[in-house]
């Protein structure tokens, strides 16, 4: 393919996916309903309800404007030769590609990221701010954008410079090899998140004797789950919304529940919870989903490894000659409709999933306990009682409420 051809076809996927996410989003504020849904009716007092509508009209219409200020600039950095111009500035200063390539990145990623900063400080400190929710201070804030640059400028450079040394030493079969080191290396970050990288972030302590904890205990072994050990994490630092999940492949598993779930349910339901998250671990879900996720990231690979050689992807992005980091982001995009339709029945299978993982809980535990805390934490979080179907389909990885208080039943 010609370069022109290239970048016309980058220009209009980067258009129809933006015009398909914006249609998505307004279909879905339009589907807003104003009645109380019975199932829920003891939850919400009737103010709380008009405050859950209203924040999502402002959130929607938040990200109409972030999405339009992201993509005006894209845009404009892909039909006016922005990445090759970067590149070209940047190339006289070092003859090491790899070098090239880091440097590149990250100042794409530092510059994206300064310009987004009033949007993530707006979404905060004002949207989230207003209905309750931000717990965030301004030195949390930016020493979690600090803690986030360092990592990603250790874990990303890694992986790229490795990438990069590897097709410049093999050649085409180089996807195979990164392949597996990517495999290994997600391996490794499931293993060990909650040792290593989650407490970068936040505080855990193991949970201390009493009720709760002995009922957990009481649970694991009835249904033989793996348990190691129980933490609190301080979620309450950031935010006041609520969440719980379990990590570890293999025989020690540790729960994580953040302190504001702790604070607004009661054992039995928490519980529930837990019987929820065990329901995942026990229908092979966390195993599955880790092997699909490796399958794909051969497949994305592979497909790589056709393009990344490609000098006029290079030169459709504005540059003067073949680099793989103008390849990368020509092919980010150019692969972009096939990721959409694999996350998208990645999505599917994890609603699936999640239904089975809530029918578990009913099995071994207590399905009424589980709807009430589903309740709870839906009505806490102001989340949406009625996604547009649409809407749902493609982003939703866990069912409406609805659907799973019906399916409880
Ligand atoms: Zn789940």
């Amino acid at each position: 393919m010609k370069p022109e051809t290239i970048l016309a076809v980058i220009l209009g996927i980067s258009i129809i996916s933006y015009l398909f996410d914006q249609l998505l989003d307004y279909i879905n504020l339009k589907a807003q309903r104003k009645d109380l849904p019975a199932e829920v009716e003891g939850f919400y007092i009737k103010e709380k309800y008009q405050k859950s509508l209203d924040y999502q009209k402002d959130r929607t219409k938040f990200s109409f404007i972030t999405a339009a200020f992201s993509f005006a600039i894209s845009l404009a950095m892909l039909a006016f030769g922005g990445f090759g111009w970067l590149d070209s500035i940047l190339r006289p200063f070092f003859s090491n590609e790899i070098l090239l390539a880091l440097v590149f990145f990250g100042v794409i990623m530092i510059a994206s990221d300064i310009l987004t900063i009033p949007f993530q400080w707006y979404s905060t400190f004002v949207i989230e701010e207003k209905y309750g929710f931000n717990k965030t201070t301004v030195k949390t804030f930016i020493t979690d954008k600090l803690k986030g640059y360092v990592l990603g400028a250790f874990i990303g450079g890694a992986l790229l410079s490795v990438l990069i040394y590897l097709t410049r030493t093999i050649g085409p079969e180089f996807w195979i090899w990164f392949g597996i080191l990517a495999a290994v290396f997600t391996l490794f970050i499931n293993m060990f998140y909650t040792t290593l990288i989650l407490p970068l972030f936040n505080k855990l302590t193991p949970l201390t004797e009493g009720e709760l904890k002995t009922s957990i205990e009481t649970f694991s072994k009835k249904v033989n789950f793996p348990l190691d050990n129980v933490f609190v994490m301080d979620g309450s630092k950031r935010s006041a919304k609520a969440n719980a999940f379990f990590s570890g492949i293999g025989k020690k598993k540790k729960i994580v529940l953040y302190d504001t779930l702790i604070k607004n349910h009661t054992t039995q339901e928490l519980v529930a919870v837990l019987a929820h998250e065990v329901g995942h671990f026990k229908k092979k879900h966390i195993i599955w989903s880790y092997l699909i996720s490796i399958f794909q990231i051969f497949f994305v690979l592979f497909i790589l490894s056709k393009m990344v050689f490609n000098e006029n992807l290079s030169i459709a992005l504005g540059g003067s000659e073949q680099a793989i980091h103008l390849n990368l982001i020509a092919f980010g995009i150019l692969f972009s409709p096939i990721s959409g339709i694999t996350s998208l029945l990645m999505s599917s299978l994890s609603r699936k999933n999640e239904f089975e993982a809530d029918a578990y809980a009913k099995e071994t535990y207590d399905g009424n306990a589980l709807s009430i805390a589903l309740k709870k934490l839906s009505v806490d979080s102001l989340s949406n009682l009625y996604p547009h179907p649409l809407y749902v389909f493609f982003h939703y990885s866990h069912p409406p409420l609805l659907q799973r208080l019906a399916a409880l039943k």
